[in-house]
């Protein structure tokens, strides 16, 4: 599969690995430029973005309007307190916390704009999670942008697996998407107190215990791996691998469809789409998974297969018992097959229109516009294509 789904994109970039062990960098980020605005239409621009969650719209909006006007703000002063505020708010989402730091301190103690949450709420969040953010950074870069700021505790095999797999992590996205990837944040964990107080300091409940690896907040998590897990026993490169580049496409997803909520099987297929993206190996092992999964149990059925619950479980099954789909359907596996037909399906200049109108629209009526047919149209001509097959 060489060619992007999502049209050109410049896949031979080198990615350079820097260490970095300078602290001061630790809060740090790189927004991307969007083309000049005025300040209010920035700022319109920004509030859009805002209310549809698209956080580094925010954030590349607000930001070269607040370049221009810091050094002379005379009557653009509301205006400019205004995008801080927004983009504080944002980068606080996709856990950029320095720039979200900077942007709401002087706030802290100001009524907020109406609508918006406090600024000192999202600071005392930060302050909570703080303590908690492994100290030592590695950045890995596509050129001149920063693609990961990796924290970590202290270095061992596995978080040198981890770290070196997100370069395929990055190859295999940006092909499948082909579109200039966003900065993430990737906090890898030696110990599995940390973890669990960042994470509970974060999203404010404790995390699931079985997991290998999560997207949250614009970032990749990793706690420390499982004992009698494939990542725990000699993991080889393609382990560590797998968790990246679905992580990964999950916080990218995120990303562009903001608080778009697609059906889980589409979250997990586009992720196991850029698994088998990254390799064939993986490609072939999904749709044995898949032959194997129909010929026991049959297909999940649309709402069986659009709940969060049925992943959870199956992730949970294969993280302790190391197997697939022996026992009955392989949602990832069904995922998989319908994301496939679903990107088949559509042209390939559609396929990002179609994610971002995920914004404000329902996944139904996305598909409708883009000629899939509504949900239900969609996976009968899915069912009928796995009958003829
Ligand atoms: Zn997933």
């Amino acid at each position: 599969m060489e060619s992007s789904l999502f049209g050109a994109c410049s896949a031979s970039r080198r990615l350079v690995v820097t260490l970095l062990l300078a602290v001061t960098s630790l809060w740090a980020a790189t927004p991307v430029l969007a083309q000049d605005k005025s300040p209010q239409e920035a700022l319109l621009a920004a509030t859009t973005a805002f209310r549809q969650g698209a956080w580094d719209d925010v954030v590349s909006d607000a930001t070269p309007a607040i370049e221009d006007l810091t050094p002379a703000p005379g009557s653009n002063a509301g205006t400019l307190a205004r995008l801080h505020y927004l983009r504080g708010l944002a980068a606080e989402q996709i856990s950029w916390f320095g720039m979200a730091q900077a942007d709401l301190g002087p706030f802290a103690n100001v009524e907020p704009p109406p609508g918006l949450t406090p600024a000192a709420v999202v600071l005392a969040r930060i302050e909570r999670v703080k303590p908690f953010v492994p100290t030592q950074i590695e950045e890995i870069r596509d050129g001149n942008a920063v693609a990961f700021r990796v924290y970590y505790d202290q270095m061992n095999p596995f978080v040198r697996g981890m770290i070196d797999s997100l370069r395929t992590a990055y190859d295999a996205n940006h092909r499948l998407m082909g579109f200039d990837l966003m900065e993430t944040p990737v906090f890898i964990f030696t110990s599995s107190q940390n973890f669990s107080s960042f994470y509970t300091a974060l999203i404010g409940r404790a995390p699931a215990s079985t997991l290998a690896g999560l997207a949250t907040n614009g970032a990749i998590l990793i706690p420390p791996p499982l004992a009698g897990t494939r990542l725990a026993e000699n993991p080889d490169a393609s382990a560590f691998a797998s968790v990246t580049v679905h992580e990964f496409n999950h916080c990218l997803l995120r990303r562009v469809w903001g608080r778009g909520r697609p059906p889980q099987w589409f979250v997990e297929g586009m992720a196991t789409v850029a698994e088998a993206y990254a390799s064939d190996q993986e490609d072939q092992l999904l749709k044995r998974r898949f032959v194997r999964a129909q010929a026991v149990n049959g297909l999940l059925l649309p709402d069986q297969i659009r709940q969060d619950q049925v992943f959870t479980r199956a992730a949970d099954v294969s993280a302790q018992m190391n197997v697939n789909g022996d026992q009955g359907p392989d949602p990832y596996a069904q995922a998989y097959d319908m994301t496939s037909y679903l990107l088949n399906s559509l042209k390939p200049d559609d396929i990002l229109p179609f994610l971002t109108s995920l914004r404000t629209k329902s996944f139904s009526e996305a598909l409708q516009q883009y000629g899939g047919g509504n949900e239900e149209q969609f996976y009968a001509a899915w069912v009928a294509k796995v009958r003829g097959q």
